[in-house]
């Protein structure tokens, strides 16, 4: 199964929380790494009064079922020091999301795929349209349709010269 997760982070050395969980995406039993986009600097959704985002998307190849695939990248977040709260959308170092897993949608007290917000998220689509301008989703709608209903609300590519705020 091909699978994208979304990469999110804006505490404790964002660009380093991004990375690692990268790599430690791609050391779990039964994913394979398959492509990554560019890490990118968006604006924070809901709260305003907390640091900007570093975002990505990776593509994997698993064997491993959504449910199980859920349990692993949650067991990274807790590695890194994510801490459950009540604000929702608060500052975080990590937050893994399954925004497609192969063709499928799931809908479950776990699980909602497609992931419900990635409609609207900036930061999801482009970094998705990158690493997959001519991806469809299950309900037959194209990505690159998606992305011209979304603004990129200031949604940068880091670059050496670019660093996020
Ligand atoms: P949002 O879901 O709006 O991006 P969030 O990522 O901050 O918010 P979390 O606290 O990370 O929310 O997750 C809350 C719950 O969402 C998880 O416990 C998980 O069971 C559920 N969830 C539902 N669908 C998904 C999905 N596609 N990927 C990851 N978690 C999901
Ligand atoms: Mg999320
Ligand atoms: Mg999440």
């Amino acid at each position: 199964m091909i699978s994208y997760i979304g990469v999110g982070s804006n505490q404790q050395d964002p660009t380093k929380q991004a990375q690692q969980a990268i790599e430690a995406i791609s050391a779990l039993t039964g994913v394979e790494l398959i492509k990554q986009s560019a890490l990118y600097c968006s604006a924070p959704m809901g709260p305003q009064d907390q640091p900007d985002y570093i975002n990505a998307v990776v593509a994997i190849e698993t064997q491993l079922s959504a449910e199980a695939l859920l349990d692993a990248l949650q067991a990274i977040e807790l590695n890194q020091g994510r801490v459950r709260k009540d604000n929702r959308w608060g500052p975080r170092t990590l937050d893994l999301d399954i925004i497609l897993f192969d063709n499928q949608e799931i809908n479950n007290e776990r699980l909602v795929i497609p992931h419900y917000g990635m409609h609207e998220r900036e930061f999801v689509l482009y970094p998705l349209f990158e690493i997959s301008p001519n991806l469809i989703l299950p309900n037959g709608t194209h990505l690159s349709h998606l992305i011209t209903l979304c603004d990129k609300n200031g949604l940068t590519i880091v670059s050496e010269v670019n660093h996020c705020s």
